[in-house]
């Protein structure tokens, strides 16, 4: 595997390939959902190239970038064993310059959901996956459904930027009780990992309400309150693909979506009916 931090000198490197190419951008801390998407990669394309970059600008300034969990070396161990061709793994200078270009989420969608928490978050996401996929021009790049709303916003970019990537969209890989993997679990004590399996049996319930013929989303949204319950609730939305608001479930075009606070902790989730 070979380990690139500079943009051109991997801009160059890729100039020796044509060959499909599979890309996985992540902020490292790795698991088995990010591995999941790097065997996707590896199953469509030729070439897998994986970054790992801890985006400084997709966090706001009262959000804890510094305690963001890094594991270097297992990342790379991790990414050595999937197989992956090409690590790329640049430092922020690499990246950002002072006075930047940067790409600014849509007023609605991404103002909504995390972005109303977070305001200016995607603006961070959508800029810096612009610039990996511009020095990786990858065939395809492979996103989790489990961040519903960046994949939703990410393909939006492509679309309404007129790029040729092709997004993937990868579903979401869980513990065995049901939690879904993410870096900032690490966070949790094992009293509020506990805690966070409501999200799960609350998405678990709406599921089963789905298929005991309740459709209607006030009802279902009611009822995952309720489980979710005393934890802190970001929001709790039933969306149709397009992310709009929807009043009754569409099989086939429905995306319940959760957010909450476990301490200090933001975890995020959803189902994809
Ligand atoms: P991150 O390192 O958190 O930015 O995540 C990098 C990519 O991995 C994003 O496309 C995420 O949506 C995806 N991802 C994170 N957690 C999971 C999971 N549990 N299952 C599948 N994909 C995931």
């Amino acid at each position: 595997m070979k380990i690139i931090s500079s943009p051109l000198e991997l801009k160059n490197y890729l100039k020796n390939y044509n060959c499909s190419v599979g890309f996985v951008p992540t902020m490292g801390a790795l698991h088995e959902g990010h591995i999941s998407l790097i065997k996707k990669a590896k199953e469509q394309n030729d070439l897998v190239i994986v970054s790992i970059f801890l985006n400084p600008t997709q966090f706001l300034k009262d959000e804890d970038l510094d305690k963001y969990p890094k594991k270097d070396e297992a990342d790379k161990k991790l990414c050595q064993l999937s197989g992956v061709d090409v690590l790329f793994f640049p430092h922020v200078d690499d990246i950002y310059a002072e006075d930047e270009v940067s790409v600014l989420a849509p007023k609605v969608r991404g103002y909504v959901l995390e972005g109303s928490s977070r305001p200016g978050h995607f603006n961070g996401v959508l800029t810096v996956v612009i610039k990996l996929l511009n020095i990786v021009n990858p065939t395809r790049a492979y996103f989790g459904k489990k961040d519903a709303q960046q994949l939703n916003l990410i393909s939006l970019m492509v679309k309404q930027f007129f790029m040729s990537v092709e997004i993937v969209a990868v579903d979401t890989v869980r513990e065995k009780d049901g939690l879904a993997l993410s870096s900032r679990n690490a966070y949790l004590t094992p009293s509020q990992r506990e805690e966070a399996l409501k999200i799960a049996s609350s998405l678990r319930n709406a599921t089963v309400m789905v298929t005991r013929g309740v459709l209607d989303a006030k009802e279902i949204i009611s009822g995952m309150r309720e489980i979710l319950s005393p934890l802190h609730i970001f929001y709790v939305e039933i969306l149709n693909r397009d992310f709009n608001q929807l009043a009754h479930i569409e099989i086939g075009n429905t995306i319940i979506l959760v957010e909450v606070k476990v301490g200090t902790t933001r975890l995020l989730d959803n189902i994809w009916l």
